[in-house]
């Protein structure tokens, strides 16, 4: 007899049957099928609560420590990424310190990726080193060689991003974490450009996985947060010291607008993969155009890891390019697109690029060709693929002239 599907089992579900269901119930006191958002800073205590846990995580209290809504995005996040629990906080980078925080100390040292978001770079350039004395060294973590020369007796953890922002690198993420773990060291992994079900880092070994919520898991450019997934014993120490004592709590609301959001991920997904990669032929064959960066592209350097690791599933749908010209072609050609958006964040439901420069601390670290013309941050969204290629055709002839 074939088993029967219980939505509450993810061993029996499909990705997108989790997506719907995963942390959703009936609503006690209403009996409405959506859980509600609830705006409330403290719920009712019991008639004896001096057994309560005043920086107890689990049973809601006060908002700071876990509420409703929370609680069932962690619960679907722990589902969709193949994790036992998650913490859900203010936004990405509130996600990243909690680890950074919660996991290291002074004299610790830390492996991190030459690419990563900005507020990476800086927590570990800037501020962990100057104000809490712990040491970072920056790897090129596409060379799996370098990384595991990078370690040292003092390493407590490897930061990566699966697909780096914003210069498309991608890592080995099962050679990482071998090499993280023998050296005893945890592995946190950013994969906020890879939502599942495209990848689950944890699969491959990642301790931690990390995602901004403001991205693709939220999807709609309409509400900010972060979340860590892991294992339970991992996630706890998280939860109070990061959440309940620093206090990066997510709102109500915005935890029910990403829980909202996130029924969709996997639809929004397909069709985000599905353009990307139309987009990145098209861009690739145009001779206006500088250079491409996609790992789905077979001149992206990492592109057979990429094939593997993420299984043919795809490739992303962010991507690094430049028109053949100086800066100020770059804003231009930007000025000159009707389509498409210019403002940063990523995967929103409208694509959205951003002119990053040649300039600052981070470029020495980025491929020749970034340094050369500078380059674009792509994030490649839900409109109809047709409609951004005749938008880049158009604003390539409008700023250098039509192909030929
Ligand atoms: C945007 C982003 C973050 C930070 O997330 P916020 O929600 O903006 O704080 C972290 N990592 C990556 C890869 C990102 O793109």
């Amino acid at each position: 007899m074939p088993q029967r599907p219980d939505k509450h089992d993810p061993l029996t579900i499909g990705f997108q049957t989790q997506a719907v269901h995963a942390g959703n119930d009936v609503d006690t006191g209403s009996g409405a099928i959506r859980r509600p958002i609830v705006m409330a800073n403290s719920y009712a205590l019991p008639d004896d609560p001096s057994t309560v846990s005043w920086s107890g995580t689990d049973v809601p209290l006060y908002t700071r420590n876990t509420g409703a809504n929370q609680l069932a995005l962690q619960t679907k996040l722990a589902a969709l990424e193949g994790g036992e629990d998650a913490v859900v906080l203010a936004s990405g980078v509130a996600a990243l310190h909690a680890i950074f925080f919660t996991y290291l100390r002074t004299g610790d040292h830390v492996v991190v990726g030459d690419v990563t978001y900005e507020a990476t770079w800086r927590l570990f350039a800037e501020l962990l080193p100057e104000k809490y004395g712990i040491e970072a060294t920056f790897v090129d973590t596409s060379d799996i060689a370098a990384v595991k020369k990078a370690v040292q007796r003092n390493t407590k953890l490897i930061h990566v991003e699966a697909i780096a922002n914003p210069t498309t690198k991608v890592t080995d993420i099962a050679a990482v974490s071998a090499i993280a773990h023998a050296a005893g060291a945890l592995l946190s992994v950013d994969s906020t450009f890879t939502p599942p079900p495209l990848y689950r880092p944890l699969a491959d070994g990642a301790d931690l996985v990390v995602h901004s919520l403001t991205k693709y898991i939220n999807g709609h450019g309409d509400a900010m947060g972060g979340v860590v997934v892991g294992s339970r014993d991992l996630i706890q120490p998280i939860k109070s010291d990061a959440m309940v004592d620093v206090g990066g709590v997510i709102s109500p609301f915005n935890a029910w607008l990403i829980t909202r959001g996130s029924v969709t991920l996997p639809l929004r997904l397909a069709r985000h993969l599905e353009s990307a990669a139309l987009i990145a032929r098209f861009l690739d064959e145009d001779p206006r155009i500088a250079f491409v960066s996609y790992p789905g592209l077979p001149s992206h350097p990492q592109h057979e890891v990429a094939l593997r690791q993420f299984g043919g599933r795809g490739f992303g749908a962010m991507m690094a390019f430049a028109v053949k010209g100086d800066p100020e072609t770059q804003n231009t050609f930007v000025a000159n697109l009707r389509v498409i958006t210019s403002a940063v964040s990523l995967g929103h439901d409208e694509s959205l690029i951003v002119h990053v420069g040649t300039g600052g601390p981070r470029v020495a670290y980025y491929p020749e060709e970034f340094r050369t013309w500078g380059h674009l941050r792509f994030s490649i969204g839900l409109e109809d693929p047709e409609d951004l290629i005749k938008d880049l055709d158009a604003a390539l002839t409008a700023t250098v002239g039509s192909r030929e």
